[in-house]
C-alpha cells in the first residue's frame, strides 16, 4: 500500500508537469505597492498652508496636520517643541515630530525629512518665502505615505522604524556657516525624543519630487555611511529605478544628515536631487518662489517610495 501511495504521488506530479498545472514555481514575495498619488496629495496639503516658515501661523497649522497624520499611522508620536536662537539672533519656534513603529525594538531605522520652508527666496525674490513643495514638503509627503503603508503591512516586531520630521532646516545662509542650517536636526541630535536613542542607519529625503530627478551619491553620505548608501542604491536598481538612482559620485551637501552623522553618530545618507550641469548644484527653481506644486512629479515620488519599500522589506 505504501508504494502505491508513492506511485500515485509521482504520477500526479508528472501529470501536473504535463498539463502545466502543478509546476513548482518560485514565488517572489510581492512587495507592497507605494501609492505616489497619495504622496502627492500629502505634499499638496502642506503647500496649501502657505510657506511653513518659523513663527508663522502656517507653521502651527501644518505641525498640527502632520502630527495628526502620524498619530493615525504610527504606534507612538513624539512632539518636540523648543525655541532656537538663529544666527540673526531671532528666536525661532521649532517643532520636530517623530512617529515610531515598534517603539520597543532595539534594532531601529531612522527616516527623516525637513518640513519647514525657507523664509527667503534668495534666488529670485529675496523678500518672499519659498513655497517649498520640493525643498521641504516632498520628503515629508513620501514618508507620510510610507507610514500609511507600514501600518497596512507591518514589519517584523524586532525592527523599529522612526519617521522624523525636522523643523528649521532652511534658515541658514552660506555667510553664516554650515551650522546655520539644520537647526531642528541639530536640536534633535543633541536631545533625541528618546534618551540614548540609537539607530543602525538613517535615510534623509530632500528634494525628492522633481521631474527626472537625479539621485547621485552625495559625498557626506559616502563618507559616513557608504554601506547603507550602496544597499539603498542597489534596492533602487532591484525595484527598477536606476534611471533615478544613478551610481555617480557628487559633492558634499550641507543638509540634516551632516548633524545626524556628526552629533547623533547615526550613519545617515541623503537622497537628494543633484542635477548634472547645474550652476547651483540643485534644480533651477531651488530657493525661488517657483518651487511650487507644478514642480512635483508623481513618477519621482514613486521611484523614491518604492525604493524605500524595497529596502525596508529586505531588512
Ligand atoms: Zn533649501
Amino acid at each position: 500500500m505504501k508504494y502505491i501511495k508513492y506511485i500515485v504521488f509521482i504520477v500526479a506530479v508528472l501529470w501536473g508537469y504535463g498539463t502545466g498545472m502543478a509546476q513548482p514555481q518560485i514565488y517572489k514575495t510581492a512587495l507592497p505597492d507605494f501609492n505616489e498619488q497619495n504622496a502627492y496629495q500629502y505634499i499638496e496639503r502642506q503647500v496649501a498652508f502657505g510657506p511653513r516658515v518659523p513663527n508663522s501661523a502656517a507653521q502651527e497649522a501644518c505641525a498640527h496636520y502632520l502630527e495628526q497624520l502620524l498619530q493615525s499611522f504610527t504606534d507612538t508620536v513624539f512632539r518636540q517643541e523648543t525655541i532656537i536662537k538663529a544666527k540673526d539672533r531671532k528666536k525661532l519656534r521649532c517643532i520636530n515630530l517623530v512617529g515610531s513603529f515598534n517603539p520597543r525594538a532595539q534594532r531601529r531605522l531612522l527616516l527623516l525629512a525637513h518640513w519647514d520652508s525657507r523664509p527667503w527666496a534668495d534666488r529670485n525674490k529675496k523678500k518672499e518665502p519659498v513655497p517649498a513643495a520640493n525643498d521641504g514638503a516632498s520628503g515629508v509627503g513620501v514618508l507620510l505615505e510610507l507610514a500609511a503603508l507600514l501600518q497596512q503591512h507591518r514589519v517584523d516586531s524586532t525592527l523599529g522604524i522612526d519617521i522624523l520630521f525636522t523643523d528649521v532646516e532652511d534658515y541658514g545662509k552660506v555667510k553664516w556657516g554650515a551650522e546655520s542650517y539644520g537647526l531642528g536636526a541639530q536640536y534633535w541630535a543633541h536631545q533625541p525624543h528618546v534618551k540614548g536613542y540609537q539607530a543602525f542607519g538613517g535615510i534623509l529625503l530632500d528634494m525628492v519630487g522633481g521631474k527626472n530627478a537625479r539621485f547621485a551619491l552625495e559625498a557626506y553620505s559616502q563618507k559616513y555611511a557608504p554601506q547603507l548608501q550602496a544597499v539603498v542604491w542597489e534596492a533602487a536598481a532591484t525595484a527598477g529605478y536606476s534611471a533615478y538612482f544613478v551610481p555617480e559620485k557628487e559633492g558634499f551637501i550641507t543638509d540634516d544628515h551632516v548633524f545626524i552623522n556628526g552629533i547623533a553618530r547615526i550613519p545617515c545618507i541623503d537622497i537628494i536631487d543633484l542635477p548634472e550641469n547645474s550652476a547651483t548644484g540643485f534644480v533651477d527653481y531651488w530657493h525661488t518662489t517657483a518651487d511650487d506644486m507644478s514642480k512635483i512629479d508623481p513618477a519621482t515620488l514613486k521611484a523614491v517610495g518604492q525604493t524605500l519599500v524595497q529596502y525596508i522589506y529586505s531588512l
